[in-house]
């Protein structure tokens, strides 16, 4: 792996072919991260998708520049953590053979969505319980079929041609591997679909290591145009390098109940179950009408889940906890530790959950600790090895106001005097409103600073105002232009909502709520109306009108600015509309909005969305551009199909 002090010249020509955009990264600076010597931390959003960009051309150029736990688990772990919509995480990576011609592929080959922990796998188990709901299936009947994720060089086999994973729609012919001698594992026939390419990893370690730096680098290097190499040849000839479809994987099937109860032990047993590098276990239901159901993004199919875990942890030991205060007004510890390398990335500090567990556990200055890096919250600490004593702060860090334990969590409750809870409430606001730039954590600081401690009065500051605050006049004109923006800019009324960080009130809920009630009337519902709302209990009901009271000036204020606010359609007249309880499908380019626009407005018209033409469907809306094929299908299925205007003339009745 290159980690030395420039990129290695493979690396070098993978970054040149491929166009790459450094965009404000170094060279110097992508070796230092490689290398584990500057922390994830330290980099801006920007810097931070430019290294992951790097990361994954190199990776996927056989000339890895990290090693995939760092990968996964530091990098694009943070980056979720810091933006969980970002395009990245939701795009098919291209393969790297740009320069060869590509042909399109018999199918589409999408990505997998991936999941960190058990609780992310068991949340997509409850949403196909959903929608097996939706159809009238019993969840607890249907199988599911999990198997190893290999680490290979992904691809096609139709029974003729082969194919690159390529972007997803188009790849590249690399049919001359079979003519190579290829064979398919396991004994099996040419045209059983995807798979990988793959080395027995006895095998590379023996015969291969030597001569290459890893697996991934000499199994892309079989695909290549020139000739094939001895070694290589000789990989092949033995039978060790083969393609792998997945429908010959060694694999688990049964229900979910068995799965979630036997989860560590299925998830065990199949990553040891073929000698290949594999860097995950790929879970999927196997129903073919829930799959369609289902249906897929533009990144990955709904029923399908990739398990990744990491196994890498490292010691290290606490400097001291520091106490932050939070928006809520917790105050939550953070061990700030020795600087240590974990998968393959600096680590200077570590989440401990709350108070109590410091208490209890013992983390205090000096304690040494296992740290792992998994999941969201990054990195975790999994256990203490060496316990000390730990301290307990006596008052706020933020407003030295007095702190009471409420369960575990130790509370500042001078909520309106508390430096760090005012200015978090405000940078939350405009971080759920997502359509504002330039009002960080810093940028509320120093207005905090300057005496503007509110968003009403925030709302209100000119260019002069803001200059006068210690702002550059290009900026300060930039931060008034933003603020009238954020009002002008169409925004859903629960996400306005969900901005006041009103406890129990964020996105999800908020939507739920407006979705039951106009937002015109949240402010005066009664508690025997929000426990109406599904999965609302009279506890939330409480908590929530405790929430909305306390904020209600507040709010007042802010929606009196006139914010662009646009309507959650209630349910209420859901069950009479044209498409209340319709499976519809879109096809074509429409001429209104976008398709996605489309899709969410059925579904507030009661609409189910399917992705492809059943014999479920109900109504197919069709734009420009639809294939032949797919209208003979519908029309052969006896589904209505409608025009674009048509469908419009429709919904535009309800
Ligand atoms: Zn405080």
């Amino acid at each position: 792996m290159g980690k030395g002090t420039t990129l290695s010249l493979a690396q070098r020509a993978l970054v040149e072919e491929s166009g790459y955009q450094w965009q404000g990264l170094t060279e110097e600076a992508a070796l230092a991260l490689a290398r584990g010597e500057m922390a994830v931390e330290g980099l801006d959003d920007g810097r931070l998708l430019a290294f992951l960009e790097l990361a994954n051309l190199l990776y996927r150029g056989g000339e890895p520049l990290i090693d995939d736990a760092a990968y996964d688990f530091t990098y694009l772990a943070e980056l979720r953590r810091r933006q969980p919509q970002h395009p990245f995480l939701h795009s098919v990576e291209p393969e790297p053979l740009a320069m060869a011609k590509t042909v399109e592929l018999p199918v589409r080959m999408l990505s997998t969505e991936k999941a960190y922990d058990f609780a992310a796998v068991a949340a997509w188990a409850k949403r196909l319980e959903k929608a097996a709901e939706e159809l009238g299936k019993d969840f607890a009947t249907l199988r599911f079929r999990a198997m190893p994720k290999l680490d290979g060089f992904a691809a096609y086999d139709d029974g003729n041609t082969l194919y690159t994973r390529g972007d997803g729609r188009r790849g590249t012919d690399i049919s001359r591997v079979f003519e190579r001698g290829l064979q398919v594992a396991r004994g099996g026939q040419r045209g059983l679909g995807a798979g990988e390419i793959v080395v027995g990893r006895s095998y590379f370690q023996e015969h291969l290591a030597g001569l290459f730096d890893n697996s991934r680098n000499f199994q892309a290097s079989l695909i290549k145009e020139k000739e094939l190499e001895e070694p290589a040849l000789a990989a092949i000839r033995s039978g060790e390098a083969v393609f792998f479809p997945f429908a010959l994987l060694p694999d688990w099937q049964g229900p979910w109940e068995e799965l979630a109860r036997d989860f560590e032990e299925v998830v065990t047993s199949l990553w040891r179950a073929v000698d290949y590098d594999v860097d995950g276990i790929v879970i999927e239901v196997l129903d073919d009408e829930l799959r369609q159901h289902l249906g897929a993004t533009r990144h990955h199919h709904r029923w399908q889940l990739a398990y990744k875990r990491n196994t890498e942890t490292a010691m290290v030991r606490v400097l001291r906890v520091v106490p932050q205060t939070s928006r809520s007004g917790r105050v939550n510890p953070v061990a700030e530790v020795e600087p240590t390398r974990l998968s393959g990335a600096l680590i200077q500090r570590a989440t401990a959950h709350h108070y109590k567990m410091v208490v209890e556990n013992g983390i205090g200055a000096g304690a040494m600790i296992r740290l792992s890096r998994s999941g969201e919250v990054i990195p975790k600490i999994e256990e203490v090895v060496e316990p000390v004593a730990a301290e307990v702060p006596e008052s706020c860090p933020s407003c030295g106001g007095a702190l009471v334990w409420e369960g575990d969590y130790l509370l500042c409750v001078d909520g309106m005097n508390c430096p760090a809870q005012i200015t978090r409430a405000i940078e939350h606001f405009f971080k759920v409103l997502g359509n504002i730039d330039g009002f960080g954590p810093s940028a509320v600081e120093k207005l905090y600073l300057g005496g503007k401690a509110s968003l009403p009065v925030i709302y209100g500051l000119g260019e002069g105002d803001f200059q006068n605050l210690g702002f550059g006049p290009k900026q300060a004109e930039n931060m008034v232009a933003q603020l009238a923006r954020s009002r002008l800019l169409a925004i859903e009324d629960w996400r306005f909502l969900a901005a006041f960080g009103i406890y129990r009130l964020g996105l999800g809920n908020s939507e739920k709520l407006l979705a039951a009630y106009p937002l015109e009337r949240v402010f005066s519902l009664r508690r025997e109306e929000i426990v109406t709302v599904r999965g609302f209990n009279d506890k939330t009901a409480d908590e929530i009108l405790a929430g909305l009271a306390a904020n209600r000036r507040l709010f007042d204020e802010l929606y009196a600015l006139g914010f662009n606010l646009v309507a959650t359609r209630t349910d209420e007249g859901d069950g009479s509309g044209p498409l209340a309880g319709k499976l519809v499908v879109f096809t074509g380019t429409m001429k209104s909005g976008s398709r996605d626009d489309m899709k969410k407005e059925a579904k507030r018209l009661g609409a189910r969305i399917g992705e492809a033409v059943s014999g479920a469907t109900d109504l197919l809306v069709c734009g420009d551009k639809v294939g032949a094929a797919k209208l003979a299908k519908a029309e052969k299925l006896g589904v209505r199909i409608v025009g674009e205007e048509e469908y419009l003339r429709l919904i535009a009745s309800s």
